[in-house]
């Protein structure tokens, strides 16, 4: 049976924050009996752009991390309803009664994701619904996919199996699979948000200039052992990504023609511009 999935690509998304806004237009004074009632204009994020700033300057960059519902096959949310206030429909999507669900602030706490909220006013939990309303009238995709210009959110209709493999050729992660939650929702190049990166620029003297060392090999060690090799640029600048938050110490070892062979020693616990290393 097919089934949905939401496939969000990290390197793609500008936080131009369309997705957000076509959710609030969809649902903000709206309501859509059996599905949902109308989203407060303040306070909820139903697609939660998370940004996160890596390294230091000159050597930075930025990553945005839309974060819904995850529409879990294994959902705590589920399991903290009282009476099926929330429940998963066949197609995969995790719908919260709007009716059931009243009074019931358990929800909210019982998400890991914090991709419940609180409805103060309707005295109810509310999330992401996947814009099921308009799935059932034969839309492809939900308001925030059709909305975005980057093409970084797909929406997958698909058996299982097909997902599968999708997930091994596209190399696709969940958010904390540690939860073991089993999202619907998967990230492309989550490395962007989630690890981190050891940064640096070469450069050497000649005729009293700083010159760029442009082509020096630039090896990274960890206890000993050689763990990754890069060439510097044209700026001399180098980058290892995809480390994880600290941990621990590092070598850097630099090999430029006609230089000393030069070893820097770096502790990592979050993305780090280790500076200019001059030959
Ligand atoms: S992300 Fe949270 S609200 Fe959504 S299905 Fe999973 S536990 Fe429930
Ligand atoms: S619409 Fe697309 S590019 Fe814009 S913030 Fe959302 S996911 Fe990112």
């Amino acid at each position: 049976m097919k089934k949905w999935n939401l496939i969000i690509d990290v390197e793609k998304c500008e936080d131009c924050n369309d997705c957000f806004l076509s959710c609030k237009d969809e649902h903000v004074d709206n309501d859509w009996p059996g599905y949902s009632v109308s989203q407060p204009r303040h306070g909820h994020r139903w697609m939660n752009i998370m940004r996160k700033e890596r390294g230091q300057y000159p050597l930075i960059d930025v990553a945005y991390r839309p974060t819904p519902c995850m529409h879990c096959d294994s959902a705590p949310c589920i399991k903290a309803a009282r009476g099926n206030a929330v429940y998963k429909r066949n197609d995969g999507i995790v719908i919260i009664d709007p009716i059931k669900a009243k009074g019931q602030q358990q929800v909210v706490k019982a998400c890991p994701y914090g991709a419940v909220w609180w409805n103060e006013e309707k005295d109810i939990p509310q999330k992401c619904t996947f814009c099921a309303h308009l799935l059932d009238e034969g839309w492809t995709k939900p308001r925030c996919v059709q909305a975005c210009p980057t093409g970084a959110l797909r929406a997958i209709y698909a058996e299982d199996s097909e997902m599968e493999r999708i997930i091994k050729a596209e190399d696709l992660e969940v958010l904390h699979p540690e939860y073991k939650t089993r999202p619907r929702v998967y990230y492309k190049n989550l490395y962007l948000y989630e690890k981190c990166f050891i940064a640096g620029s070469v450069a050497f003297e000649k005729d009293g200039a700083i010159e760029c060392a442009q082509g020096a090999t630039v090896s990274l060690f960890k206890d000993s052992n050689k763990i990754a090799e890069t060439t510097t640029d044209t700026f001399g600048d180098f980058k290892f990504d995809k480390l994880d938050e600290n941990s621990g110490n590092y070598t850097l070892e630099i090999v430029y023609q006609g230089h000393k062979k030069k070893a820097l020693d770096v502790e990592l616990k979050t993305s780090l511009n280790a500076g200019t290393i001059h030959l």
